[in-house]
């Protein structure tokens, strides 16, 4: 721009040195010809490409080059003498160009993207700028402005800008659109204290009509789909599609008061399950599709926009579920539970690293009173809640899968406390029962995973029952009979855990390299009232019995209890009446029992 205000100045004094005023000395020879090479140049410069406009300090305009007449369609009589408020467009408000002056006052010059107008009354988006040209005694003189114009790269702009955010087939913006508008939604509504609501729309059945009219018809829908749900929304709610047959919609703006709120989400879904129940017309022929809808509302909750979506399409699957072609809130409850199940697994992850489960040891008794056993229950030692019970957080573990990496530990500190408690002393028939679940027991190394844990910690195999529950076993028999048959090698023996409330076909039972049955407490604590738990306990016994299988029963709280099995032929026990489960400082009083006893 200095080559303006070069070029201003240089035309002020070749004029002045054609018509050299009083008190000024005419210009020597070289500086004239360094004026000609700068005009020459400032000429040139001044036919570029971009659209100039010079004005004098009143904003008139005195110059315009070829670029400007030939994009603007002005000749430049039509606009010299006027001022540059004649090209405007009426995308701006006042306060626009007030802002641009503001700046062009406070630091000389202002640039950005503006729209203007042409000859033709057409609009036209330009990179604009404005700057203003000093004299030397440091007055304004002129102003210089220079556009480009950028319809190109703005259609360009927009083009990727649809690539990016939008849906190929229904215009409608895409996931990555969504997640952001409901990021700014969320944050509105929270700073806002307002509600918002988000829908989870999924069409009943599209799946039938894309495998049998094929991808085009589905797309027909989609498209008529696309434009109702369109149709029937608010210009400031957002429409997207996530992919395949799945819609979402979000509401922001609605009422503090969430009854208020959810009302008006309601007539909102059942105006959506309206619209879209409305017959179609696909290729000629008349379709009928309905919605299954899933909303969930937000406000003031800490929610993130995948919990909130996960929530919704929760909804949406209940919708699903009970029937279809219908609308389902997301229970707020259920919204506790979740969050609550999430922040556990959460935690549970950070207690496996920091080594926060323990093991309590229960003991087991035979029917002379001696100590053959104790079966090792995990704990989890909560640095805030304290001691947890692992129906805490045994389910979580299992759904989350976090049970495998539990369950390792687990057998780490028992194969640990077991070496401890056989060095310098004869633990005799002493055995160790150490529950596994199913998901780790399904795990393709999990015969080498106990292996490696017996070797490291020097246990001795032989001491180490593993108790496996009946659906377990059951799930895929033959992988389960070669595992257990090739830890058996090994010396590890097992239990089946809660025996007689599974419904285990007997002839799989017995092809099971099983060592012992674990009658369920269920049945131990009813057995003296309940003639029918009786005779099952009895049952139990006489199988256990037949297929050469010792057996235990659990749950054992008084004596009336232990006299009744030990009538059935029951003769080993787990129970409180012998001890609960303690941590293994106390457990160290019962093994002084075994110490050179060989207990049966
Ligand atoms: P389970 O394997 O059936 O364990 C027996 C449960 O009964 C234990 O509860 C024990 O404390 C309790 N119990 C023992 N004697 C009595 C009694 O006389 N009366 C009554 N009412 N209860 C008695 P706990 O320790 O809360 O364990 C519950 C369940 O958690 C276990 O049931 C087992 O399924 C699971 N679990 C415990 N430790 C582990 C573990 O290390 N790994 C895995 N995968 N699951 C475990
Ligand atoms: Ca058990
Ligand atoms: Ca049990």
């Amino acid at each position: 721009m200095m080559l303006f205000a070069d070029l201003d100045e240089s035309l002020a004094n070749s004029q002045r040195h054609a018509k050299p005023r009083a008190g000024r000395v005419p210009l020597r020879t070289a500086e004239r010809k360094r004026i000609d090479r700068e005009l020459r140049i400032a000429a040139t410069a001044f036919e570029a490409h971009e659209g100039m406009v010079i004005t004098d300090a009143n904003k008139v305009i005195l110059r315009v080059n070829r670029a400007f007449t030939e994009t603007s369609g002005y000749t430049v009589e039509e606009v010299v003498g006027k001022t540059p408020r004649f090209f405007r467009s009426d995308c701006h408000g006042p306060e626009f160009y007030e802002a641009l002056w503001r700046a062009v006052e406070q630091k000389g010059y202002w640039r950005g993207e503006m729209v203007t107008r042409r000859k033709n009354g057409e609009t036209y988006p330009v990179w604009y700028t404005m700057t203003e040209v000093r004299g030397n005694n440091g007055i304004i003189t002129n102003y210089v402005t220079t556009s480009t114009d950028i319809t190109r790269q703005k259609k360009a702009e927009k083009e990727i800008l649809e690539l990016v955010f939008y849906d190929p087939l229904t215009k409608l913006g895409n996931r990555r659109l969504l997640m952001d508008r409901l990021q700014q939604a969320m944050a509105a509504t929270f700073r806002d204290g307002g509600h918002g609501a988000l829908f989870f729309i999924d069409l009943d059945n599209f799946k039938t009509l894309n495998d049998t009219a094929g991808h085009e018809v589905g797309d027909m829908l989609l498209l008529q789909v696309a434009d109702r749900l369109a149709a029937c929304m608010r210009l400031e709610d957002t429409v997207a599609r996530l992919g395949g047959d799945e819609f979402v919609v979000i509401l922001t703006g609605l009422s503090p008061q969430l009854a208020e709120a959810i009302h008006f989400a309601k007539q909102v879904g059942s105006r959506i399950l309206h619209t879209l129940n409305t017959p179609y017309e696909l290729g000629g022929q008349a379709h009928l599709s309905s919605p299954s809808i899933g909303v969930v509302m937000f406000g003031q909750e800490n929610n993130t926009v995948h919990e909130l979506l996960r929530y919704a399409d929760l909804a949406m699957y209940q919708a699903k579920a009970s029937g279809r072609n219908g609308l389902r809130f997301f229970d707020p409850a259920m919204q506790i539970a979740i969050k609550a199940r999430a922040d556990l697994e959460a935690s549970l992850r950070i207690a496996l690293k920091r080594h926060e489960f323990v093991l309590h040891y229960q003991p087991q008794i035979n029917a002379w009173g001696q100590l053959i056993g104790a079966e090792a229950l995990v704990r989890w030692q909560h640095p805030q809640r304290g001691l947890l019970p692992p129906g805490d957080f045994i389910p979580q573990a299992e759904e989350s899968g976090l049970v495998v990496p539990l369950g390792l530990q687990i057998l780490e500190i028992a194969c640990t406390q077991l070496e401890a408690w056989s060095r310098g002393r004869n633990l005799g028939d002493f055995i160790l029962s150490v529950n596994v679940s199913a998901r780790q027991f399904h795990q393709r190394d999990f015969v080498e995973q106990v292996l490696a844990t017996v070797v490291r910690t020097r246990a001795d195999p032989r001491k180490l029952k593993l108790e496996l529950t009946e659906s377990l076993l059951l799930d895929n028999v033959e992988e389960t009979i070669t595992k257990m048959t090739e830890l058996r090698t090994h010396g590890v023996s097992f239990a089946l855990d809660d025996f007689g409330i599974g419904y285990s076909s007997l002839s799989y039972l017995k092809r099971l390299p099983l060592d012992q049955l674990k009658i369920d407490q269920s049945f131990v604590r009813t057995v003296l009232v309940d003639g029918n738990d009786a005779a099952i306990a009895r049952m139990i016994v006489a199988l256990a019995q037949t297929m050469g299988l010792k057996v235990i029963a659990e749950g054992v709280e008084t004596q009336a209890q232990r006299d009744f099995l030990l009538d059935c032929g029951c003769l080993a026990y787990q129970g409180y009446l012998f001890g609960h489960p303690m941590p293994s400082g106390p457990f160290e009083e019962f093994l002084k029992q075994v110490d050179g006893v060989g207990a049966r």
